[in-house]
């Protein structure tokens, strides 16, 4: 059995890893633990996998299931994919194997400082800013994660040769933290939590616990910078490291703070307009504040920061606009797989909305979408596995119709708009029932806008 407690004496040459899934994190590892003389074995559940890829690499792998080899092995490095009860994380256990993330393993490996951004939402837009603000701040800067490349993948490519003002700016998921010993950020930025994955983990309790892992081994020396207007956040946030808030509302020793139309910076001088900011919404003001003041903290100048602020372009399928046509505005938010995004998906807007709402439902409870719909909600569009519960939660008005494609979706929204109106496809469910992932649904939605 190998002993990982110190991570300064942990010495992966010639061991066998087992790493369980082959996707892109799974193969990202694989690659990693290779170049640095361990053993890897792939193990992939599905038929799926990138073949010639690991042939490339002399990786020895198995797929359609988890067989014995798994276990002969010296460590176990986990896809994010892969759920802490499952049976192969759990023989493992029982077998004194140690099983790390992909993100853990990529961690040994690295010295530059980490500034890791989680929460329930607004993760992946956050953590764009924050890395667009380090870059315009000079400091060679890696972004990596869940946001699209493999922590491993950029751990492996600056393999004893990393900058020394280098920053991994990374997004993590509650899934990655399921299995950390060491991982410590410089900066970690909590956005706030919400309801979500409830099918992975059961209960709101068990997901913080696993969000809030990310500050576990922080020092005083590392900051965790949080939404101080979160009160379930502020209550749960127990750390080691130094707290620093950040809040849409009034708070004690905010780096930046906000009255109706500017953003002041710590001297109470005017920093930016709201006006001049690039995206439209609160959340997005409030993922500008954080990310602000993760980049302060890692020495970033404040004009960096301001640029980025009035330029940041934001990312793909989140709230983006596709087309405006005959005065009808057609709006992207394909990523919103939970409630909470979907109500600030709704209070961005004083136009009157037509919603499609719907896709495989997680357990999600729709009810608290009522406030937001009663405001300017015409029409909501059900589509997807959990069209049926929400017709049956959601009260009669505003009225419903069912569509059974997106392009059926998209047809009836357009026939029922009117000038001024803005359609919005913002799902509050995850994809997989009629698409490949979030990114599929929302390149399918665009293709249908723009046909008609
Ligand atoms: P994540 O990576 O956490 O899923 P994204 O940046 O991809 O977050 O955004 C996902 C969805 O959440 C989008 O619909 C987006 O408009 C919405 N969103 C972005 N920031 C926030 C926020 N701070 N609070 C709530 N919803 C947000």
């Amino acid at each position: 059995m190998m002993d990982i407690s110190h991570k300064n004496t942990i010495d992966l040459t010639g061991r066998n890893v087992s790493v369980i899934g082959g996707a892109r994190s799974g193969l990202a590892a694989a690659a990693l633990l290779n170049e640095i003389g361990a053993a890897p074995f792939v193990s992939e559940a599905s038929d799926n996998i990138d073949r010639d890829r690991l042939k490339g690499m002399s990786i020895d792998f198995e797929t359609g299931g988890h067989s014995e080899k798994v276990f002969d092995s010296d460590l176990m490095v986990v896809s994010p994919g892969v759920p802490q009860d499952s049976e192969v994380v759990k023989q493992a256990k029982v077998k004194c194997i140690p099983v790390v993330s992909e993100i853990e393993l990529a961690s040994w490996f690295t010295s530059s400082p980490i500034a890791a951004v989680t929460g329930s939402n607004g993760k992946t837009t956050t953590t764009s800013m924050l890395a667009e603000m380090c870059r315009a701040g000079g400091l060679t800067t890696f972004e990596s994660g869940n946001i699209g490349t493999p922590f491993s993948t950029v751990v492996f490519d600056n393999l004893g040769r990393e900058a020394k003002d280098a920053v991994h700016v990374l997004e993590v998921s509650s899934f990655q933290m399921e299995q950390i010993h060491h991982f410590k950020p410089a900066v970690a930025v909590i956005l706030n939590l919400s309801p979500d994955h409830l099918d992975r983990y059961g209960t709101m309790d068990a997901y913080i616990d696993a969000k809030l892992r990310i500050v576990e081994n922080m020092s005083q020396e590392d900051h965790v910078v949080y939404n101080y207007g979160d009160s379930l956040l502020r209550r749960r946030l127990k750390t080691d490291g130094t707290l620093v808030p950040f809040a849409l509302d009034n708070a004690d020793n905010l780096l930046f703070s906000l009255n109706e139309t500017k953003i002041y910076d710590r001297s109470a001088k005017p920093f930016v307009y709201l006006s001049e900011i690039s995206l439209p919404g609160r959340h997005n003001i409030s993922n500008f504040l954080a990310a602000a003041t993760a980049a302060r903290l890692l020495t970033v100048g404040e004009d960096a920061i301001k640029d980025i602020m009035k330029t940041f372009s934001g990312v793909p399928h989140r709230l983006e606009k596709v087309r405006r046509l005959n005065d009808i505005t057609f709006y992207n938010d394909s990523k919103a797989t939970n409630i909470e995004s979907v109500k600030v998906a709704l209070e961005s807007f004083t136009s009157p909305v037509i919603i499609i709402l719907g896709g495989r439902d997680k357990g999600a409870d729709f009810t608290e979408l009522i406030p937001c719909l009663a405001g300017g909600v015409k029409l909501v569009i059900t589509l997807g596995e959990a069209a049926e519960r929400i017709e049956k939660t959601l009260p009669k008005h505003p009225p419903f119709l069912r569509a059974h494609s997106m392009a059926s979706a998209v047809s009836l929204a357009y026939q029922n708009s009117g000038k001024g109106d803005v359609v919005l496809l913002s799902p509050g469910c995850t994809s997989f029932d009629m698409f490949d992932d979030f990114e599929n649904r929302g390149d399918v939605f665009r293709e249908e806008v723009m046909k008609l």
